[in-house]
């Protein structure tokens, strides 16, 4: 019998939990033709989600847990779960279930019987989402499929599931500054992409502030881009060219405070340079210190 690994994140999930384990052992249940396994991970939770995770995993056997010793953020979250999978197929799914486990026999449908890898599904509206933040993330888009050789789908989810020859691909990429919708367009291989509306969360806040959000944003475009590294090439001829027009003119006007603001503003510019080129130096010791991506506590092994 085949065999297909949910894994969902938790941050904090004690209100949203119970409802997403309900649905998703009710499609469990229903699709006879496999096996299930859920793999949760408890991402330094300061609530009751561990608890919560124990229980279920008393109570079903399918059910394993991941518990990290601190927040390590949801990409290491699903690192650790796809370590983690044994399924041939594997899905990503959030707690809150934004995310619909009904859609998931539909797609293990569609890699059954159409020639793909993984299907994967995106939002087609942004409906329930405050105004800047949809702006914000649209813009995000747009640049970052402009300077970034990854293809990454406005409105994409984590939402998907993926065969084994994918998961294995991911697995293979192991590096810190982790951005799963870039790496799952990098990866390449068939996806076929579904849509469904926005889907409000069940229960609980979002875990994710703005600053978060951009940050994770920044994080990306950094993931999968060099180009901000040349920014400072760019900025250095148009400064260039125009502070040579600007000579001129003061060598015939001799205005001297207008260069020094013109000066100023030079410095400023660098500075933000260089700070581009200190963010990338930064990651790049980040990786050399070869720290694990996360740190797990507990799973259903007991304390380690
Ligand atoms: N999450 C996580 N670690 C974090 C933040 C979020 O594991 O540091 C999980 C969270 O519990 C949820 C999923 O990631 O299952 C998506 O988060 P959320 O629903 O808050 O984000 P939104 O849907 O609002 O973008
Ligand atoms: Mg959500």
């Amino acid at each position: 019998m085949e065999k297909i690994t949910v894994i969902i994140s938790a941050y904090n999930e004690e209100e949203a939990l119970p409802h997403f384990y309900k649905e998703m052992s009710r499609v469990a249940d229903e699709m006879k033709e496999v096996e299930y396994e859920m793999i949760f991970v408890d991402d330094g939770s300061k609530d009751r989600t561990l608890d919560i995770l124990r229980e279920f995993h008393q109570s079903d056997k399918r059910v394993r847990y991941i518990s990290f010793s601190r927040n390590f953020g949801k990409e290491a979250a699903m690192y650790a779960g796809l370590q983690a999978s044994t399924g041939d197929y594997v899905a990503f799914l959030d707690a809150d279930l934004q995310d619909p486990p009904s859609l998931i026999p539909e797609m293990y449908q569609i890699l059954k019987t159409e020639d793909y890898d993984s299907v994967a599904t995106r939002r087609e509206t942004r409906t329930g989402e405050p105004p800047v933040r949809s702006w914000f993330a649209r813009r995000f888009y747009k640049i970052i499929n402009r300077i970034s050789d990854a293809d990454i789908v406005d409105g994409a989810r984590d939402f998907r599931l993926m065969k084994r020859v994918m998961v294995n691909a991911i697995l293979s990429i192991s590096e810190h500054n982790r951005f799963s919708k870039g790496i799952f367009g990098w990866v390449g291989f068939k996806t076929k992409w579904i849509s469904y509306d926005n889907i409000e969360r069940v229960a609980g806040n979002t875990k994710w502030s703005f600053w978060k959000l951009l940050i994770y944003a920044l994080n990306g475009i950094e993931a999968f881009s060099t180009v901000p590294l040349l920014l400072p090439l760019f900025i250095g001829a148009v400064t260039c060219g125009i502070s040579g027009i600007c000579l001129i003119v003061i060598a015939v006007r001799t205005h001297i405070f207008h260069m020094m603001s013109f000066l100023f503003f030079m410095i400023g510019l660098l500075f933000v340079c260089l700070g581009i080129v200190a963010d990338y130096l930064a990651k790049i010791y980040k990786d050399t210190l070869n720290r694990p991506i996360y740190i797990v506590r507990e799973t259903e092994g007991g304390i380690r």
